[in-house]
């Protein structure tokens, strides 16, 4: 019998019953003879009632004090699902992060984590007890809550699962996978089986919202065996059926599978394009312009620089869009004057639209395919990263689901039928 790790998101807490389901399908488990660790979310909503609340005290909050606030929807949700547990008869245990203890640096709203203690959770698995970890939160060297940034409950449980050793950990949340692509935009998306590790790494640094990117990098430094499957399934379904549902997170030296070319079609809007102009052409401009991005604490995605004739050409990149008037303010008071430059212009009506997979290292002809699917359908391509697994393209906002579904479909990605 293993030691398994269950995540349980914001929708599968969000009521009384839900949590009782929650409980249920724990105990099956348990029942099973299992050591069972539990990280719930907060109950839907709860987490933006929150923060909300402390923006009406100020706009930008504290942010120490915000991490006390916005922690304590998990530990309503722990309390909840260990009375839930002890009501039907299984023993179970909840600890807030500091209890345990989880261990964070003093980032607060974006803490990371860096150690995890794992003796009391081991006495108390030991004995036979369920035992229930707040996700989202930690506690620093200084005794102060954090947390770790929204949904960050996928990377508290992989962590967990890390520091436990354990066989399995499995994120229970409202999509019953990981699909080809957002099925609301394409409702012929499928959903993998399996995904390796790399892949989902891209999906989700690319806009992928299934899972907290740092949870995928976690499973991957730890090479956690990490399952994304349906909570909505009935609760008492049979454990062989729930253990091989939804998709596996493999790491590819495992996977003996055929792989196909492309697993899925990534997208998001979170990302604004800025181009400063006639920037004169030579060495140690980019770091000129980037330089004061950098320590302004902004990151950059994609960067463009064309050739020159006349020695002047155009600079554009990409930042996240909360980080955008920022860049333009750095470059219009720290950089243009001093390079010389022309106009700073800005667009934030853009969005990136990605394939992925791993398959394209042995093909060629998926970045000819993908533009030739766009130019078809008259779609302008302003910005082309690539790297060994994705090709990633900026094109205009309103074009993002017409480029979604027609790559979907170009790249035969849809169920078969
Ligand atoms: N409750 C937190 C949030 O909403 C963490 C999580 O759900 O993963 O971001
Ligand atoms: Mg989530």
């Amino acid at each position: 019998m293993g030691l398994i790790v269950h995540k349980y998101g914001g929708t599968s807490m969000g009521s009384v019953e839900r949590i009782q389901n929650v409980a249920r399908r724990v105990a099956k488990w348990h029942a099973a003879g299992h050591q069972m660790v539990v990280v719930p979310s907060a109950m839907s909503g709860e987490t933006n009632r929150l923060i909300a609340l402390a923006k009406e005290i100020h706009p930008q909050p504290d942010a120490r004090e915000l991490d006390m606030i916005a922690s304590t929807g998990e530990q309503v949700s722990v309390g909840l699902l260990a009375m839930a547990l002890k009501a039907i008869g299984v023993d179970a245990v909840s600890y807030a992060g500091w209890q345990v203890a989880v261990r964070t640096d003093n980032a607060f709203t974006k803490a990371r984590i860096q150690s995890i203690d794992d003796a009391k959770v081991r006495g108390d698995l030991d004995a036979g007890r369920v035992v229930i970890i707040t996700g989202f939160q930690g506690v620093d060297s200084g005794g102060n809550i954090t947390t770790l940034g929204r949904g960050g409950s996928d990377t508290s449980a992989v962590a967990v699962a890390a520091a436990l050793k354990a066989d399995e950990c499995l994120i229970y949340t409202d999509v019953d996978g990981v699909y080809t692509t957002d099925p609301r935009i394409v409702p012929e998306a499928r959903r993998l089986e399996k995904v390796t590790f790399e892949e989902m790494l891209e999906m989700a640094s690319l806009g992928s919202k299934v899972l907290q990117i740092r949870s995928v990098e976690f499973a991957g430094k730890y090479k956690v065996k990490t399952r994304v499957l349906s909570s909505l399934t009935p609760p008492d379904i049979s454990l062989a059926e729930e253990a091989v549902s939804g998709t596996l997170i493999t790491f590819e030296e495992d996977d003996t599978m055929e792989q196909a070319v492309i697993s899925g079609i990534a997208f998001n809007r979170d990302e604004a394009k800025i181009t400063v102009m006639n920037v004169p052409d030579r060495p140690g401009i980019a770091f000129q312009i980037l330089g004061p991005i950098a320590e302004a604490n902004i990151d950059v995605d994609m960067i463009i620089q064309n050739a020159s004739n006349d020695g002047t050409t155009d600079f554009s990149f990409t930042v996240h869009r909360n980080e955008y008037q920022q860049a333009l303010d750095v470059l219009n008071t720290k950089v243009r004057d001093h390079i010389k430059a022309g106009d700073i212009g800005g667009d934030a009506k853009i969005c990136k639209v990605s394939v992925v997979g791993i398959g394209m290292r042995s093909h060629v002809g998926i970045a000819s395919l993908m533009f030739r699917t766009l130019s078809e359908e008259g779609i302008n391509i302003q910005m082309i990263s690539t790297s060994e697994i994705k090709i990633s393209v900026v094109i205009e906002d309103k074009y993002m689901e017409l480029a979604v579904r027609a790559l979907h479909k170009a790249f035969g990605l849809e169920q078969a039928v």
